[in-house]
């Protein structure tokens, strides 16, 4: 039987951080140590501000890697009257962030490789292929350093038949020593990535039909046992696990397209996609998940994973297969594209002078993860139009990620210079002020606006939500902008969202609230 004691985890990211600190807090007797080769990222990691915003990720963290003790003793420092579990408290601090990869490496009996696979920039494949070039140094890293018989564990998200790309790589660094290779694919989302991790739908395990391969499974599978019920945990065939995590994106990101197209046909015809989503997704075979209207997905994952399955069936000699997965990205841009030129038309054809206000850069709420937003693709169509200023605000992501994203923008419209057409803010009505048109890209809590306050403006929108308060992707025209009715009346934002609460299988293990001081009850 395979004995897991050190688990090694390389890549700090979105999926490597949460993942390792949530399996370190259901496992305190084995030590996870999370590995990255940027060290800013593992310095945040090890101090206050942790390099992601996820609701519910601090807690986690901070208990498993300073302890127990450590933790109640700061959390009752912020909130008196807090009383320490003496369980929890006694709990030894078991998850660590550090740049020694090698070092860690060696010490491991498992290795989660949760490092970045994007889309290939250049070279063959280039747009659609999986750039495979972090993974296969993961790999090579794993190969000269891992002790024998250390179970390899595919976490990023890869073409199918990594696996056999893995195996090879060992076999090619230490001929004849057995690694065995799993795929566990991660499906959990940015802004809910805590919840997911604790109450997973599913646990994928793939692996091969081998003695070494099922044994490394099952010790997988008990250390996700320690707090995912075991019917929960699905131990398959490595090929289809690796497969299952680009199907399932592709799916999530085809009815998006879906309800796309439909709210086309619903601009030109007057029905309400709010009201046809509502009512299709009662039909149970159907379900009412991922069919909002909007601009499109973004995100790190749906574009690229879309793109790879393209790329996979097209090397398949699949040219069908790839053609119908590639249409799911064509609607995509094709939504984006029509909301952005639906602004122009709407400000007369001509933004020369105009000053355009984007509340929310974040490819959805409850994420600071700039990456591939939808957002720049808008910008960047208004920005032909030669607009007087673009002023961004968002309320996770930072300015310097933002401006990070816009770079793409610098060469054919400068605007990376300070006196260049788009600004940072971190203030929304500062973002809003003498604005001509405010558009609602992230639909933050924050910009929820009842009936009534958006009432005095004109609502052009492909994205109207069926609740009736608040349109996920709306476009405020403000041409006759009044400030007595329209942005300055919702309360004042936070400028950090609330989050909501922790999971309720974490709560069991935390502390229990605070009492209500009387004042509040
Ligand atoms: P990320 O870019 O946030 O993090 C990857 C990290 O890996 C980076 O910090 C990078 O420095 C590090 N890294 C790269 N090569 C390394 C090496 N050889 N040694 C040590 N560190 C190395 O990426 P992410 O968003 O966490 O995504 C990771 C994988 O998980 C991707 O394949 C992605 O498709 C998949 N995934 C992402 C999400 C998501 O929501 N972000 C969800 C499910 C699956």
């Amino acid at each position: 039987n395979v004995h897991i004691r050190t688990v090694c985890c390389i890549g700090a990211g979105y999926v490597g951080g949460p993942t390792a600190a949530v399996i370190a807090l259901h496992n305190p007797h084995i030590r996870v140590i999370v590995v990255d080769r940027d060290q800013k990222r593992i310095d945040a990691w090890r101090g206050r501000h942790l390099p992601i915003h996820e609701p519910g990720l601090e807690d986690v963290v901070r208990l498993a890697r300073d302890g127990g003790a450590e933790w109640y003793r700061s959390k009752s420092e912020n909130e008196p009257g807090s009383t320490s579990d003496e369980v929890e408290a006694a709990r030894q601090p078991n998850l660590f962030f550090s740049t020694a990869c090698v070092e860690t490496i060696k010490e491991a009996d498992m290795c989660l490789i949760s490092v970045n696979t994007p889309t290939k920039k250049r070279g063959v494949g280039a747009g659609r292929a999986t750039d495979m070039a972090a993974f296969e140094g993961a790999c090579r890293d794993v190969a000269m350093n891992a002790k024998p018989g250390c179970v390899l564990v595919e976490k990023s998200t890869v073409p199918c038949k990594t696996g056999q790309l893995m195996k090879d790589i060992m076999e090619a660094h230490r001929p004849g020593v057995v690694f065995p290779v799993l795929s566990n694919p991660e499906f959990l989302s940015e802004g809910t990535a805590v919840r997911d991790l604790m109450q997973p739908d599913r646990v994928v395990i793939g692996c091969e039909s081998t003695i070494s391969g099922h044994r490394a499974a099952a010790a997988l599978a008990n250390l996700y046992a320690a707090w995912v019920p075991r019917e929960r945990i699905a131990p398959i065939n490595i090929w289809s696990s690796e497969l299952c995590k680009l199907a399932a994106n592709a799916m999530l990101a085809q009815r998006i397209s879906s309800i796309n197209s439909i709210s086309a046909i619903c601009e030109r015809t007057g029905a309400d996609v709010g009201e046809i989503a509502k009512s299709v997704g009662m039909d149970p075979r159907i379900g009412p998940q991922f069919l909002k209207a909007g601009l499109g997905f973004g995100g790190s994952c749906f574009r690229k994973d879309i793109a790879s399955l393209t790329y996979l069936s097209e090397s398949l000699g699949l040219p069908e297969v790839a053609a119908y997965w590639q249409q799911v990205l064509t609607m995509n841009d094709f939504q984006r594209d029509r909301f952005a030129r639906n602004v122009i038309a709407t400000l007369n054809n001509s933004l020369r002078g105009k000053k355009i206000t984007i509340l929310g850069y974040a490819f959805k709420k409850n994420t600071g993860d700039a990456r591939e937003s939808p957002a720049l693709d808008v910008i960047r169509i208004l920005l032909e139009e030669g607009p007087k200023s673009i002023a961004i605000f968002d309320p996770l992501c930072s300015e310097s990620d933002i401006q990070r994203e816009l770079s793409v923008l610098e060469q054919d419209f400068a605007v990376c210079t300070p006196a260049g057409p788009v600004e940072v803010l971190s203030d929304p009505y500062a973002a809003c002020a003498d604005s001509n048109a405010i558009l609602v890209l992230t639909d933050w809590d924050m910009f929820k606006v009842t009936p009534q306050q958006t009432a005095p403006t004109k609502l052009l929108s492909p994205a109207e939500s069926y609740d009736g308060t608040t349109p996920s992707d709306i476009l405020r025209i403000t041409s006759n902008f009044d400030q007595q009715t329209s942005i300055t009346k919702p309360p004042t934002p936070p400028r950090t969202p609330k989050m909501s609460p922790l999971p309720a299988n974490l709560q069991r293990r935390l502390l229990p609230e605070p009492a209500c001081p009387p004042e509040c009850a």
